[in-house]
Formats: C-alpha cells, sequence, structure tokens
C-alpha cells in the first residue's frame, strides 16, 4: 500500500483497503490504473446523470475554458450564468423567480436557511424555527448538519448544531402523524421553513414516501405562511422521473436546493432558487437588507457553461426515454426478489431502486455496509450500501446488460453476507 497525504471523505483509513486510482471515466464506468473498468452503480454518489464525460458537456467546458476562469460575481455577471438562470427558470416548478448561486449541495441548502430567516427579519417577522423531517439529510456543513438527522455521524459536533423540530417520517398509513406533527409545530407561529427531501430521504437509507404528503404539508405551509423548501440536490435532474420531484406532488416550493445533477454531475455548482417574495424582501434601498451571502467560486462561468449543455441534452436528448427504461429494468428486477426472504422493503422512485437485507439484529449492521461494499468490488462494481440498505442509482447511460449484472451482483453479495448457499 503506498502510503499518502490524502484524508478521504467518509473513510476510516484505519479499516480500508488502499484506495483505488482511476486513471479516467467513461459512461458508467470508473477506469481504475490497471485498465479495470468498475461500473458506477451510484452515478459517482449520486452526481452523474447521463453518464460520465458527456461529449456536449465536456465540450462546453472545453469552449468555456478558452474564455474564462473565475471571475468575481458580485458586480458582474457572464453570459453561461446569465443563460442558466434563464433556463432554469422555465424549466423550475412555476414561481420561482430568481436563482442565487453557489457551489454544493450543502451550500445550496445553506443559503435556503438564511433566506429564509432573512425574509422574516426583513418583513419585521420574529420566526425562527425550522422544521425538518426524520432521517433527513441536507449537508456536512454545521447548519445542514443541524437540519439532518443526527446520529454517530455528528456526535462530535453536536454541542454546535442547532435545535430543529423533527417531523416523524411518514410511513405508509402513518401519514397523517406527520402532517399533524407540521401543523403543530407551524401553531407556534415560530417556523420559517419546513426543510425537506421530497420523495426520497437519500443518505437516511434510501425512504420513499407518497406525493400525496409533500402537497398536504405544503398545504400545511401555506395555511400558516411558513415557507417550504425542497433541497431537491439529489431528487433533482430526473432521479425520481419527472426533473423535480415536487412535480409529482403537483407543488411549487418558496425555495428549491439543486447541485448534484446540474452540471449533469461534471463540475461542482449549485443554484437556489427562490420565489420574487423572497428576494423582494430582500430589496431595499436600506444595505442592511441585502442578502450578505457569497461562496468564492459563486457562478464559476465553466461549471455554468456546463450545466447549461446540460440543459440542452436534456432539451435535445431522448433523456426522458432513457429514465423510462431505466425505471422498467428496476421494475422489472425487483420484481424478482419479491416474497425473497433475504430481502425487505423492496422499493422505487424513477431511477432509484433500493432494498433492504434482512440481517440478525445485534451489533452486526454497522459492520455490513462496508462488507457488501467490498464483495461488489470484488465484482467491478461501485455498490456502497447505507448498513443494511442497498440500492442503486446508475446514470441513464446504463444499458439494460449493466443493470442485469447489478441485480446478479445483489443476489450473489447477499448470499455470501448472510451465509446461505444460493
Ligand atoms: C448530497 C446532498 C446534499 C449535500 O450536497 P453536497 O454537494 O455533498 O454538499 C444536500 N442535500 C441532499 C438531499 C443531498 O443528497
Amino acid at each position: 500500500m503506498t502510503s499518502s497525504s490524502v484524508w478521504h471523505p467518509f473513510t476510516q483509513h484505519a479499516l480500508e483497503p488502499p484506495i483505488t486510482r482511476i486513471a479516467s471515466t467513461d459512461g458508467a464506468y470508473l477506469i481504475d490504473e490497471d485498465g479495470n473498468r468498475i461500473l458506477d452503480a451510484i452515478s459517482s454518489w449520486w452526481v452523474i446523470t447521463h453518464g460520465h464525460r458527456h461529449p456536449a458537456i465536456m465540450t462546453a467546458i472545453r469552449e468555456a475554458s478558452e474564455a474564462y476562469d473565475q471571475i468575481i460575481f458580485a458586480e458582474f455577471s457572464h453570459a453561461p450564468a446569465e443563460k442558466l438562470a434563464e433556463g432554469l427558470i422555465r424549466i423550475a416548478p412555476p414561481g420561482l423567480k430568481h436563482v442565487f448561486y453557489s457551489d454544493s449541495g450543502s451550500t445550496a441548502v445553506e443559503v435556503a436557511l438564511k433566506m429564509a430567516l432573512g425574509y422574516f427579519h426583513n418583513i419585521g417577522q420574529s420566526r425562527d424555527r425550522i422544521v425538518v423531517m426524520e432521517h433527513g439529510y441536507h449537508g456536512d456543513t454545521i447548519g445542514t448538519m443541524s437540519a439532518g438527522e443526527r446520529g454517530i455521524f455528528n456526535a462530535a459536533y453536536e454541542p454546535l448544531l442547532f435545535g430543529v423540530d423533527r417531523l416523524p417520517f411518514p410511513e405508509t398509513g402513518m401519514e397523517q402523524r406527520t402532517l399533524d406533527a407540521f401543523e403543530a409545530s407551524c401553531r407556534s407561529g415560530r417556523v420559517a421553513a419546513l426543510v425537506i427531501e421530497p420523495l426520497v430521504l437519500g443518505a437516511g437509507g434510501m425512504k420513499m414516501y407518497e406525493p400525496q404528503v409533500l402537497s398536504g404539508l405544503k398545504a400545511i405551509a401555506e395555511r400558516y405562511d411558513c415557507l417550504f423548501v425542497a433541497d431537491e440536490v439529489m431528487t433533482g435532474w430526473g432521479r425520481t422521473g419527472p426533473l423535480f420531484a415536487c412535480e409529482q406532488a403537483g407543488i411549487s416550493p418558496d425555495i428549491l436546493c439543486t447541485s448534484k445533477g446540474l452540471t449533469g454531475g461534471a463540475l461542482p455548482l449549485a443554484a437556489t432558487l427562490c420565489t420574487a417574495r423572497i428576494f423582494d424582501a430582500h430589496l431595499s434601498t436600506d444595505r442592511r437588507k441585502t442578502f450578505f451571502h457569497s461562496s468564492s467560486y459563486t457562478a464559476n462561468p465553466i461549471a455554468c457553461a456546463a450545466a447549461v449543455a446540460n440543459l440542452e441534452i436534456w432539451r435535445d436528448e431522448a433523456v426522458t426515454e432513457r429514465i423510462q427504461g431505466l425505471e422498467a429494468m428496476h421494475r422489472q428486477h425487483l420484481a424478482s426478489f419479491e416474497g425473497d426472504e433475504r430481502f425487505t422493503g423492496i422499493r422505487q422512485a424513477g431511477t432509484i431502486a433500493a432494498l433492504d437485507l434482512v440481517v440478525p439484529t445485534g451489533g452486526y449492521l454497522a459492520d455490513v455496509g462496508p462488507r457488501m461494499r467490498r464483495l461488489f468490488r470484488e465484482r467491478g462494481l461501485l455498490i456502497r450500501p447505507l448498513g443494511n440498505v442497498i440500492y442503486l442509482m446508475p446514470p441513464y447511460c446504463v444499458t439494460a446488460g449493466e443493470v442485469a449484472r447489478a441485480y446478479d451482483a445483489i443476489d450473489e453479495v447477499a448470499s455470501i453476507v448472510l451465509g446461505k448457499p444460493q
């Protein structure tokens, strides 16, 4: 094992096998320095939508880099940012009118939190409570960790995290309990915003719930004049089927956060979209009402150009058909696991498929994820279970044969981990 100074994310270096160096990427594959092709069945942590190195996106990056590098985004603007904002407003749920750029999902959510608090501050209402859903994930900064589920991942930072109201996850048949809890929070009159992942709680274990819950929550938010923040960082760009998951509930959030698939996954970029009333509450000759937020790399022109190319791919290519094809492949393979006692919670939301491995109770759960991950890697697949939750979220260029390979591997790995003959 070669020693490296690099400290990798979410990695326990004392337990991990040597880190693999990737030499190139191609479509649904990562290719290591020895030429091994690894099927990227989780879209490199959910960012790659169409496939690695989509030619139109790479060309846009090359061309933009002939003209720009980073440009300060106060006092100045540029065509890629303007074009992208225009395009985003056109395709986003109706009512969203302004686009604030940043560079990651976490910053997109931080911006949303600040917009919500800033809105009520500027209109002179004392509302400072944030409501979230149990098992939510919104990023790894202090603010977004505060809004997310608490556990071993953030125990050390707990003293710095701010308090939020947590709604119970809307388990099937228990949806009303979630709506009632939200209404109870709203009655305090102090709730500024509900921050929620629409339809699928990703990092919390690919937990899925019905669109009616989302529209129910939106109706309550409207009734109590509390802002509805949709964290579509993972669910956006077709993962649940339509472009944004909110569309399935027929709702328009007050604030929408997008990142991961915004550039097709090629470059870091994020956008927080908001309604006119939020922007207008910050519009004033009083400088104190300014939205005081910036990242150095706000609206990087090359990243914006990549995102513009992504919009063009959505407009010009058969992306929807590819998504529908992938949905059908998942449906077919998942059906073959129905009634299989090794699995429970077999579920799908568009291009995301998940199932829980039934593991015997007792401390074993923490190790089952890394163990499965290693077994998948031995089979040439990048699949990173969340504990006992196995999920697939491949890029849309994936073929039926590749998807079948992933399900065969799940079948095989599950048996190995459970110590049962296949
Ligand atoms: C990944 C994710 C984030 C954080 O995005 P980063 O780019 O990793 O900071 C926020 N919200 C959701 C729902 C996510 O899945």
